[in-house]
This record gives C-alpha cells, sequence and structure tokens, in this order.
C-alpha cells in the first residue's frame, strides 16, 4: 500500500492494491498509475518514497 495526495479529499489517502489501474516503466523509473475511491485518478512513483531524504541509492 500508499499515499497519495488526493486532490478530491484534498489529503493524503492511503491507496491499496485495487485502487492500483495499472504500472509502467518510464524513462525515470516505475509509475503506478491509481485511482482514488472519489474518482480522483493520479501517478506515484515509488522510487520517490514519501518524500523522505534518506533514500538514497
Ligand atoms: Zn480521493
Amino acid at each position: 500500500m500508499f499515499d497519495v495526495y488526493c486532490s478530491g479529499h484534498g489529503s493524503r489517502v492511503l491507496m491499496g492494491m485495487d485502487s492500483v489501474r495499472r504500472l509502467r516503466n518510464t524513462a525515470h523509473g516505475p509509475e503506478v498509475e491509481w485511482r482514488c475511491s472519489c474518482g480522483t485518478t493520479g501517478t506515484w512513483q515509488p522510487h520517490r518514497g514519501a518524500g523522505s531524504a534518506a533514500k538514497v541509492h
């Protein structure tokens, strides 16, 4: 699971696997297309994490 900022909710929302529409690989790494229960869609990039600067590869 992961949490994203949802503009429909106006806050961060926890997404489960059933919120994932598809996974794809981009030039910048893997990207998840999600759809919130409120109908808002967006993308999330796992390698960017949740804004933590401690994750260095
Ligand atoms: Zn939402």
